[in-house]
């Protein structure tokens, strides 16, 4: 992958910035025909997008066509489809007193200017297209800033972006740490960023040099609570989906489960079998994601090594960054395993006296980007959500949430702020700019608010 030479990246804002000044991005028909180059940019380039992601994480085809490159046209089309709806200026005459309807009170929906977006490289289409659809429905010019970890995507979409793109507008930088800092040191009207909160530290603090507005995707230890009346056999074969999904590289893969303690081998002994009827020839022969490069996968094979739990199956890993789906039992609050998000498919099972020891537990840690909850008891699950905080929410299932285009997402505390998808990316990318038109008409009513002030006008 060639990077982007660092004194281009400057110029290369301006040249955005001066788009942006022109006015190119601001009429509908544009914006429109900009989403629609979107989606047929990756609508004619199926096949060599669904590459580069095998190739960078060995991640199988399906698992990649719907959450990537279907997720991506499709939102591409319904936000063009949208703009008229979502850039209408509300012209707010109920909501206002008589005597205001005059002033027109009117919101508009402005474009926030020239935007950066940096991604992460688990999901490297949806999570740099995505943000990158909301900026062109907004109407902003933006630089797109893939990761250096996902090169042979990040290489295809900087070749291609510019062949159904507006490159006055739109922009690939490509690079890793020295390139990022350069992006950050300049100054942009928002900065939207996908990856792990170190990072995010860094980015929040660059912002601040420029008071920039900033939407931060990050991501954390999305917990499990397994209540007694479970079916444990349907928890075991949907958590296990959930955790081999890109191999455990998802900002909510479920990362850790309270089970009450009873349930625990009957829970631990059902993923064994789903392990069995979905690997018959074991994960390592079958279509199943790698682990993003070496680091990762020394970090995750030191932590299998390093806990105190007892492995239930799983536990080995081949020389091509595979690590099998490992399912550790027994493991306690202060195991190794319990330090930082996993990203991996490394599935830690903590035994808990009652659903009130889980909810402590989950308490005692920063909110996660998402809660999982598998009861059957409609009191639990209120108490689950009205005890604990964390980004989303769901029940009896994983990511499947995630395939709702209605439901926003993002995090809350140390997963994140801001959302995303279809409208609230848009929203990311706008202020609501307030304003009002006072007719000449309206004079006489306004006299009272002129010098020389006496009791009289007070009154009025
Ligand atoms: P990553 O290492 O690819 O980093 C993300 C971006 O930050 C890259 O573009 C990279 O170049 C840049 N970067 C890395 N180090 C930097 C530095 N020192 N200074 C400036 N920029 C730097 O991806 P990652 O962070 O390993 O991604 C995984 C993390 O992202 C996990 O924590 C996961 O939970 C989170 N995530 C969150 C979401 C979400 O939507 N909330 C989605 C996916 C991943």
């Amino acid at each position: 992958m060639s990077y982007t030479p660092i004194n281009e990246i400057s110029k290369i804002r301006d040249e955005l910035r001066a788009t942006f000044c022109k006015g190119t991005t601001r009429p509908l028909s544009w914006r429109r025909r900009q989403l629609h180059q979107v989606a047929r940019m990756v609508q004619e380039n199926l096949e060599p997008f669904a590459k580069t992601i095998i190739n960078d994480l060995g991640r199988p085809r399906n698992e990649t066509y719907p959450v990537e490159l279907g997720l991506v046209v499709t939102r591409s089309i319904t936000s063009a489809e949208k703009l008229e709806e979502w850039t209408k200026p509300e012209v707010l005459t109920e909501a206002v007193p008589d005597w205001q309807k005059t002033w027109k009170p009117t919101i508009f929906k402005q474009a926030k200017g020239t935007v950066c977006i940096i991604g992460p490289w688990n999901y490297p289409m949806i999570l740099t297209l995505q943000p990158l659809i909301g900026a062109i429905a907004a109407g902003c010019c933006a630089i797109i800033k893939p990761s250096e970890f996902s090169p042979a995507y990040s290489t295809l979409l900087a070749e291609l972006l510019p062949k159904y793109l507006d490159t006055s507008a739109y922009r690939v930088v490509l690079g890793g740490i020295p390139e990022t800092t350069r992006v950050l040191e300049l100054q942009w009207d928002h900065i939207f960023y996908t990856g792990n909160g170190r990072v995010g530290r860094i980015v929040a603090a660059a912002a601040a040099k420029h008071l920039t507005p900033l939407t931060l995707e990050l991501g954390g230890k999305s917990p499990i609570i397994i209540d007694a009346n479970y079916d444990m056999d349907l928890a075991a074969k949907r958590l296990l989906w959930g955790k081999i999904s890109n191999a455990g590289q998802i900002c909510i893969s479920p990362d850790h489960a309270f089970i009450v303690r009873e349930k625990q081998d009957e829970f631990t002994a059902a993923l064994k079998k789903w392990y069995g009827i979905f690997y018959a020839n074991g994960p390592l022969n079958s279509e199943y994601g790698h682990i993003v490069n070496e680091t990762h996968h020394t970090r995750l094979m030191a932590l299998i090594n390093e806990t105190k739990g007892e492995i239930v199956v799983g536990g080995g890993s081949n020389d091509k960054l595979g690590i099998e789906p490992t399912v550790v039992k027994n493991v306690k609050n202060d195991d190794v395993l319990m330090d930082d998000e996993l990203f991996g498919p490394i599935f830690p099972v903590i035994p808990v006296d009652s659903v009130d020891d889980a909810i402590e537990a989950i308490n005692a840690r920063p909110h996660p980007l998402m809660l999982y909850v598998f009861t059957e008891d409609d009191q639990v699950k209120q108490k689950v959500l009205e005890n604990t905080q964390s980004g989303n929410i769901a029940f009896g299932d994983t990511f499947q949430a995630l395939s709702v285009d209605a439901l926003p997402f993002g995090g809350v505390g140390e997963s994140g702020y801001g959302r995303q998808v279809l409208k609230y990316t848009f929203d990311e990318f706008i202020y609501l700019r307030s304003s009002i038109d006072m007719p000449k008409e309206a004079e006489p009513t306004l006299e009272a608010r002129y010098p020389p002030y006496n009791e009289e006008k007070l009154k009025f």
